[in-house]
């Protein structure tokens, strides 16, 4: 039997999960999002994966050590898990930004490694973050883009913009339903 590729939702950290307050580096900073769990819920009912995706220059910049970074990634994990979303993982580019490494977004190596440890089916997933780079990362890899946030106002680039992940569920849910529609349709 073959093991189907799942579609990914792939999620930024920081503005998207859970409050940008520059770099965090004790877990109680950590704040969800208003509406970011029930969101990926919705996300994970319509068939989604749920992957995090997160630049963390800090630790590049030497401003948080990789142990703190790991207790934040496990605080984020206990987190959304209290709210009911268990992430299928967290990737997190800790390099500086000089570093020319392949995974900090906009460069898309975090979600191609995600997509072969996960078995993802990166042209059938979708990026949703508040940065033109996770809008960037995502149009890499073939997958539909949602811009989130306050910083979405306005820009064009994405896919959909939407105001918080409950919006971002609700037009992958509209899309997805048209989509079926029309492939339930005879063929000519
Ligand atoms: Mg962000
Ligand atoms: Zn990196």
């Amino acid at each position: 039997m073959t093991n189907p590729r799942r579609p990914a939702a792939f999620l930024d950290r920081d503005g998207t999960l859970v409050h940008d307050d520059g770099y965090m580096s004790r877990p109680e900073q950590l704040r969800p999002m208003r509406n970011a769990a029930y969101g990926i819920r919705r996300l994970i009912a319509l068939g989604f994966v749920p992957v995090v995706v997160t630049n963390q220059s800090g630790v590049g910049r030497g401003l948080i050590t990789r142990a703190q970074m790991a207790r934040m990634t496990d605080r984020l994990r206990r987190l959304f898990a209290e709210r009911g979303v268990r992430f299928a993982g967290v990737y997190v580019c800790p390099h500086h930004p000089d570093d020319g490494c392949a995974c900090r977004k906009p460069k898309a190596g975090l979600l191609t490694r995600a997509a072969r440890e996960l078995k993802l089916d990166l042209k059938r997933s979708v990026m949703i973050g508040d940065s033109d780079r996770d809008v960037v990362a995502g149009r890499t890899v073939g997958a539909r883009t949602i811009l989130v946030g306050r910083k979405a106002m306005g820009r064009p680039s994405a896919d959909h913009v939407a105001r918080d992940l409950i919006d971002a569920a609700r037009w992958l849910s509209r899309t997805a339903s048209r989509r079926s529609s029309r492939t339930t349709l005879p063929r000519p």
